[in-house]
């Protein structure tokens, strides 16, 4: 006798037909790093992410999308095999023994090892939707670098799965975070899709790029920085911002320049260096061509 909580093959292609869909809409929206487009590029491209959201927000939000989600946690529920394509849940799940049923589940390497992001076990932890509120508070009452969302209040973004936080070193740089706050694998977790940095005296959107060498160098360090770990915690993405206080004043730690031999920019790179026996820790400042000696 048919279990009649079995889904049919129809209902399982539909199911995974919708979830493709929706998968592909959301890798477009991440495919373009904005610093390597021409303003001309950005702007036609910016207008077309704001199309592709809307659709991408629509087709989440549409019945048959929704079924194959709750299709999809339901089958996952009741799958015993540990079978994930989330590194993260996966670095939680190493602990537990694996099922006698069930083949060895494959671990990826870990990503730290990788990422250019700061190893304090404090920003590593994941930052939610929910506890933006009170870090942003904390945040602004302890540093003299200050976190705001950027257009709009707290309440909205609770509805909608991408905004953009806007982070200000005084007299140095203000730069614009995209972040995500409905990646299905993340749980909630922030994970910051791009930054773009700005002179403070600019008033430029987000997804514009600044005039000004510097900051433009800094904003494609800072996408090849996320690049080495796509899913770091918005609290790491802040401590680093933070490192750039002395943007104008530090010397290279290579050449101990401030100025760079060529260019003339100031040290844009910072490189993370563990503090002894690994604890602590600190970001040293580096041109972008001296990381390359
Ligand atoms: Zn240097």
């Amino acid at each position: 006798m048919p279990d009649s909580n079995t889904p049919s093959t129809t209902d399982l292609e539909k199911h995974l037909q919708a979830l493709n869909d929706l998968y592909n809409s959301i890798q477009f929206l991440r495919q373009i790093p904005m610093p390597i487009l021409t303003p001309s590029e950005q702007i036609a491209s910016t207008e077309l992410r704001i199309q592709k959201q809307k659709e991408v927000s629509e087709t989440l939000r549409s019945e048959p999308v929704q079924v194959a989600l709750r299709a999809a946690k339901e089958s996952e529920a009741l799958d015993p095999s540990e079978l994930s394509a989330n590194p993260r849940r996966e670095r939680r799940k190493r602990q537990r023994s694996p099922s006698p049923a069930s083949p060895q589940p494959y671990i990826q390497p870990r990503r730290e090892t990788t990422s250019m992001f700061s190893s304090c076990d404090e920003d590593r932890l994941p930052l939610r939707v929910d506890d933006l509120d009170r870090f942003i508070k904390e945040f602004n009452q302890s540093h003299k670098c200050k976190l705001h969302i950027w257009l709009g209040t707290l309440a909205e973004t609770r509805h909608r799965s991408v905004f953009v936080l806007r982070f200000l070193i005084p007299d140095v740089l203000v730069a614009y975070a995209t972040v995500n706050a409905a990646d299905a694998n993340s749980e909630g977790a922030l994970v910051t899709e791009s930054i773009t940095v700005f002179s403070p005296m600019e008033k430029k959107p987000p997804h514009s790029q600044s005039k000004y060498a510097v900051y433009q160098t800094l904003s494609q360090q800072l996408a090849k920085m996320l690049q080495s770990d796509p899913f770091v915690s918005f609290r790491a993405v802040v401590n680093l911002l933070c490192s750039y206080d002395d943007l104008f004043t530090a010397r290279c730690d290579r050449c101990q320049l401030v100025l760079s031999m060529e260019g003339h920019v100031p040290p844009a790179a910072r490189v993370w260096v563990n503090g002894e026996d690994g604890v602590g820790g600190q970001w040293m400042a580096r041109h972008v061509m001296c990381t390359k000696l």
